[in-house]
């Protein structure tokens, strides 16, 4: 797919740029276009028009191929340091949190697109490398979305404990970090427990601050990263694989959005 082929070039022209520290900042992308859709198609239900979404699938599938570009250190956003893109977890039986973030990003930006929303995705495959966490980050701002989703799995807390957990920057660097992103985290809170989902009860809140990730630290837009499940616990990795699974979350999260984007746009 054409379409494809550009956002990938792009995709590795943004990870060559971020190990350049005096680059300039990557021009905006073309928003994500579906398979066999064009942009503009009139739709009967459109909750989204207008919205401006980027979605941002967690690691990617190419990093053992060049371990160096992976682990080359960009900032952090807090004065630190940090690998370009981590491994991130996988289930027992091998299914990884990048092939999982993929798929569900994926099927999102559909969904969110079907529903009139322009999206933006920070990859177009799970085969690369980048972009590095920062671009990642700044990418929100550089495509100028109202919001960004960054999907991931869980892999911080206890592995035998299930659930989701949301994650915003904290103490916030900008203002769109503070009480905006906090706004969005419960908003995609509400619609996973809606459908169905727990939160990770090893976290007193389903919402948490982090200052150690560099994506959050960088956007400067209401962002939140989702820890969507725990991939080392066998039940839900059998459900996060799953066609269903993915759908549930896919569903939930659109219901996050669109009561988020009726509030706030
Ligand atoms: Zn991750």
């Amino acid at each position: 797919m054409k379409q494809g082929m550009r956002r990938l070039a792009g995709a590795a022209a943004l990870a060559l740029a971020s190990s350049l520290a005096l680059a300039p900042a990557a021009s905006a992308d073309p928003p994500f276009v579906p398979e066999g859709k064009g942009p503009g198609l009139p739709v009967a239900a459109q909750p989204l028009v207008g919205v401006r979404i980027a979605v941002d699938p967690g690691h990617n599938g190419g990093r053992t191929q060049d371990p160096e570009a992976a682990n080359h250190p960009v900032p952090d956003g807090r004065g630190d340091r940090v690998a370009c893109n981590t491994t991130g977890t996988a289930s027992v039986d091998g299914y990884s949190e990048h092939e999982f973030a993929f798929e569900v990003s994926e099927q999102l930006a559909t969904h969110l697109d079907g529903l009139g929303a322009q999206v933006w995705m920070t990859r177009s495959d799970d085969e690369g490398i980048g972009p590095c966490v920062d671009r990642r980050g700044t990418f929100a701002e550089d495509n100028d979305v109202d919001l960004m989703v960054s999907i991931h799995a869980s892999s911080i807390e206890d592995e035998d404990t299930p659930g989701f957990v949301a994650v915003v920057a904290g103490p916030p660097l900008s203002e769109s970090q503070g009480e905006p992103s906090h706004e969005l985290a419960e908003s995609l809170v509400q619609g996973l427990e809606d459908a169905g989902f727990t939160a990770n009860q090893d976290v007193d809140e389903p919402v948490v601050e982090r200052s150690d990730d560099a994506t959050l630290n960088f956007s400067r837009r209401p962002t939140v990263l989702l820890e969507l499940g725990q991939l080392r616990n066998p039940d839900e990795a059998e459900m996060m694989r799953s066609e269903e699974g993915q759908q549930r979350y896919v569903e939930a999260l659109t219901d996050g959005v669109i009561a988020w984007a009726h509030d706030h746009h």
